[in-house]
């Protein structure tokens, strides 16, 4: 630094916390800054972590390609499968079942989105659904898998992936990973946090033994309790739970049954719904639930008499409330993970905001004095991203045309945030989705879940009808026959793994 000026460089990142969040944003920073900033991780051997996580989004991939992990060596070390999409179960209605599956809907084609033809058309009587031209959600049903990134020379890319896996395993293959980088690992519990009182910036966290870690910046990974964010700082939580009621659940591993399948499943409950999650050694199951109308006991034993294979544990019991930290990054310290805020695990998108809140983090990294500018931005852009997923969730309680329970009669009079309305009403009138920025969802994700959920729009945008329809056809026949080959041609989930990353075999 020149002319006397002080030298505001970051030199010390810590996080408290050693959970799926923690670790990724250990592997993360370690990564992204080198050696010029020190990072220490400070995790409590008596607090444990939360232990779920079990399902994630494709974008979880490119935190290998980020990091350099080798994927079947990933997989191999979490007991990992693939993850082509979510099926919903009797969400709509009983005996009602949909995929979201990742990927594209349909090929490119004209000046419009497929399913703007595909809507013009959908009425006819040798009309196939929507999902007859989605490569994922036909090779979900199928169970097959494999990686190609294009189907031959077709218009087709390939399957669309994220993971299935053993959370407490990715954290600890994190952790490996980072050996040998910049994380110094502390075990210790916080007992303090010491601000500064100029600024009432964090200064120090003190540790049960006595040690003192100082920081100039401080990650809080301390999962719902928010140690440092709320604790602390007093950031303030947003209820959202008026949105989404659900404020239980209940966590069991079981047995696995019969093949594998390469999604995850969403059963709709009386109350609530219940996920099943395929790894490898085990299927991790778990039924959250909203306390209003579903006792605990009545809980637990819907979960046990719906599992497909013998409870390998007690099923563990977790509470939570829906919403955000009113303020993410707030003085000198941002929360990731459980710390920052919770959304229901519907859509699996908890790792997800870890991910995408240290892309944040690192594009608008500040310096020691954390300039109030750079926060506001953190903030607003975080809140949007949460509050769209928050969006998306509710469609899929709010869209429903059941009315067997209290719980779902309550469920389609909830109140909707005035953004999903909108983007409902832009939906029924004529089949357009529009996203505005940085959106997590894709125009196929919302579009699967609003026909899954049984909003149908009332008519098709008009350029649609520039496309003549034996044209039309035509395209479809060739669509289905390319997918129908190219799922041919793939090996069954179960086999690839074996083939590829079976845990206990490899290097
Ligand atoms: P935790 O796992 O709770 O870790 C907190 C860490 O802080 C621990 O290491 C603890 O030791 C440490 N700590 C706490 N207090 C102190 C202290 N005083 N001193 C020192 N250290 C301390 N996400 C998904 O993406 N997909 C899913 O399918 C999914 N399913 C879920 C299902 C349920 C029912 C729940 C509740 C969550 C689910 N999530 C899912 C969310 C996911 O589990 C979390 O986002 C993820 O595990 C990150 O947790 P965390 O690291 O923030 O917190």
């Amino acid at each position: 630094m020149s002319d006397g000026a002080e030298d505001l460089r970051l030199r010390r990142v810590v996080i408290v916390g050693g959970g799926t969040a923690g670790w990724i944003s250990a592997a993360l920073l370690a990564r992204a800054l080198g050696r010029q900033v020190r990072i220490v991780l400070v995790e409590s051997p008596e607090i444990g972590t939360v232990g779920v996580g079990e399902a994630t989004i494709p974008q979880i991939r490119l935190i290998n390609t980020f990091l350099g992990i080798d994927e079947d060596e990933l997989l191999r070390a979490v007991q990992g499968t693939f993850k082509l999409g979510i099926q919903f179960c009797d969400w709509h209605r009983i005996g009602h079942a949909y995929y979201h599956a990742f990927g594209e809907i349909g090929a490119p084609l004209g000046l419009l989105p497929f399913h703007a033809y595909w809507l013009r058309d959908r009425s006819r009587p040798d009309a196939a659904d929507l999902w007859a031209y989605a490569l994922n959600a036909q090779a979900c049903e199928a169970r097959r898998f494999d990686r190609r990134q294009r189907i031959g020379t077709s218009p087709l890319s390939g399957l669309r992936y994220a993971y299935h896996f053993d959370a407490g395993l990715y954290a600890r293959h994190l952790r490996r990973h980072c050996d040998g980088r910049v994380v110094e690992a502390v075990e210790g519990t916080v007992i303090e946090v010491e601000r500064r009182a100029a600024d009432g910036f964090i200064a120090a966290v003190h540790l049960r033994d006595g040690r003192r870690i100082e920081g100039d910046l401080f990650i809080d990974c301390s999962g719902f309790r928010g140690l440092l964010i709320e604790g602390a700082l007093e950031a303030g939580y947003e209820d959202w739970s008026h949105w989404l009621p659900c404020d239980r659940a209940l966590a069991v591993p079981s047995a696995r049954q019969g093949p594998m399948r390469p999604y995850t499943q969403a059963l709709a409950r009386s109350a609530g719904w219940q996920w099943r999650i395929p790894l490898q050694h085990r299927e991790g199951n778990g039924h959250v639930y909203c306390s209003r109308y579903l006792s605990d006991d009545e809980a637990c034993a819907m979960l046990l008499s719906n599992l497909e294979g013998e409870p390998l544990a007690e099923p563990r019991p977790l509470r939570f409330t829906a919403g955000v930290r009113k303020r993410f990054w707030s003085h000198n310290c941002i929360a990731l993970g459980l710390a920052s805020g919770f959304l229901e695990p519907l859509e699996s998108t908890s790792i997800h905001l870890v991910q995408s809140g240290l892309g944040r983090l690192l594009a608008l990294l500040p310096d020691r004095a954390c300039a109030p500018a750079l926060r506001e931005e953190y903030n607003r852009q975080t809140r949007f991203e949460y509050e769209r997923i928050r969006d998306f969730l509710i469609l899929h309680y709010r869209a429903t045309e059941r009315r067997d329970t209290p719980f779902w009669r309550d469920c389609a009079a909830l109140p909707m945030p005035a953004s999903l309305a909108h983007k409902i009403a832009l939906f029924r009138a004529g089949g357009r989705i529009v996203r505005e920025g940085e959106e997590l969802f894709t125009e196929g994700s919302w579009l699967q879940v609003m026909l899954g959920q049984g909003i149908v729009p009332h008519a098709y945008p008009a350029l649609a009808d520039t496309l003549p329809g034996p044209q039309f056809d035509g395209f479809l026949a060739d669509l289905r026959t390319l997918i129908a080959r190219a799922i041919a041609d793939m090996p069954a989930h179960e086999r690839f793994i074996a083939d590829h990353c079976a845990a206990g075999t490899g290097a």
